[in-house]
């Protein structure tokens, strides 16, 4: 089949390289004139155990199972990554019995190895940490995620797909068993495909309006939730992943470590309407109140504003966090055409995972 992906983020990228892998002629188009320009460079670079995910919900499905793939893709592709673990720590009791709820989630989900560990054996890992216990993940890591997409991208065109930069979907509508794409930008024009995979991140819902006939009842309402990071401006403290427990709306701000061994934290959950990429300084405040809670010794003053993500949520706050979702033929009733809305954390972990799925879809 000819396919069209639309963006080429992470999703875009590991949908394209999968579809090429089956033997399909493969365009990808990208309104920007990069890989990677959204939500995709804008992320903790985490690949997670697959801890918090409700059981047989795709996020813990193709979390488990996308976390493998990521590391057997890492080694074989030579991608650098760490599989350094994470500890999930508790501050005071009340806190145990939140640690010990993630850690019999993390079992049925599958996730391999975890265990919870004392307040001194959690020392003997991290010497400056402060906690009671703490839930240890061993499968738990950090990748050079743009490392990752280029490998991707590179397989792609191996597999004699390309991507069209600076090329914005602009509408599609079926036509004799076809769907017609219509574009601008620098490949303006109209050109049919066999089926087109909607992985447009925070667009899909924008670009699933441009899709003649596409029942709208049928597309989700986007809620914007930005992710505020702070940066380390001292001697990196741990060399680990440390999670508090998480919190309405994201995973409570944690401890991340790049490549470098560089140190940073965040994100934490800033509800917005609209698209802004300004990391507030004054957030700082509430960034040492919490992490003084794990980490006594964060020095004043050492918090820097850093970047800041957006995730494309399907529900607001107070809601309870909504699944990935997959639209194929089955939701919508129109052949070979896939949309992917809410594609939040754990994306980057699940990409491979999900890739294989969307392209399963299209066969069907
Ligand atoms: C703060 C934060 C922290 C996160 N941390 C982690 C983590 O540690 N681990 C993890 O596994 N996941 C994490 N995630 C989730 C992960 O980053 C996302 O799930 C993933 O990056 C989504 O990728 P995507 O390809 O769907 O979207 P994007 O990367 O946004 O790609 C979509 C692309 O589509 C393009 N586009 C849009 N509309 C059009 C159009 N009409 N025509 C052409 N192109 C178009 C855009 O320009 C963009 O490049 C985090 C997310 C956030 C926000």
């Amino acid at each position: 089949m000819q396919v069209l992906v639309v963006g080429a983020g992470v999703i875009g990228l590991a949908v394209a390289r999968a579809a090429a892998l089956r033997g399909h002629d493969v365009t990808v188009a990208e309104a920007t004139g990069g890989i990677a320009n959204g939500v995709s460079s804008r992320n903790s670079e985490v690949i997670h155990g697959g801890l918090y995910y409700p059981t047989g919900s795709l996020r813990a499905r193709h979390s488990t199972r996308g976390r493998r793939m990521l590391y057997e893709f890492c080694a074989s592709h030579g991608v650098a990554h760490r599989q350094c673990g994470k500890l999930v720590v508790a501050t005071d009791p009340g806190e145990l019995a939140k640690v010990e709820t993630i850690m019999a989630q993390g079992q049925a989900n599958g996730v391999e190895g975890l265990e919870i560990i004392g307040g001194n054996a959690a020392r003997a890992m991290e010497a400056e940490l402060a906690c009671t216990a703490a839930l240890w993940s061993p499968t738990s890591g950090i990748i050079d995620s743009h490392a990752y997409m280029l490998a991707l991208w590179g397989e792609l065109q191996d597999r004699g797909g390309m991507i069209a930069f600076e090329t914005t979907v602009e509408a599609i509508a079926a036509e004799a068993a076809q769907w017609q794409v219509r574009f601008s930008g620098r490949d303006a024009g109209t050109l049919a495909f066999d089926a087109v995979v909607n992985a447009a991140g925070l667009g899909a819902q924008n670009l699933a309006r441009r899709i003649e006939g596409y029942p709208a009842e049928k597309i989700p309402r986007l809620v914007l939730a930005k992710g505020n990071y702070f940066g380390f401006a001292g001697r990196p403290a741990f060399s680990r992943l440390i999670y508090p427990t998480p919190v309405d709306g994201g995973l409570g701000v944690h401890v991340t470590v790049d490549m470098a061994g560089r140190m940073r934290f965040g994100p934490d959950v800033e509800w917005i309407s609209a698209e802004s990429y300004t990391v507030d300084a004054r957030r700082a405040d509430s960034f040492y109140d919490r992490i003084r809670t794990y980490w006594p010794g964060l020095p004043a003053g050492s918090l820097v504003p850093d970047y800041c993500g957006i995730r494309p949520k399907l529900t607001g706050p107070g809601e309870p966090a909504a699944d990935f979702m997959i639209a194929a033929e089955r939701d919508h009733g129109l052949p070979r055409l896939v949309n992917l809305f809410g594609i939040e954390s754990p994306g980057l972990t699940a990409s491979l995972s999900l890739a294989e799925e969307v392209v399963g879809c299209l066969a069907g």
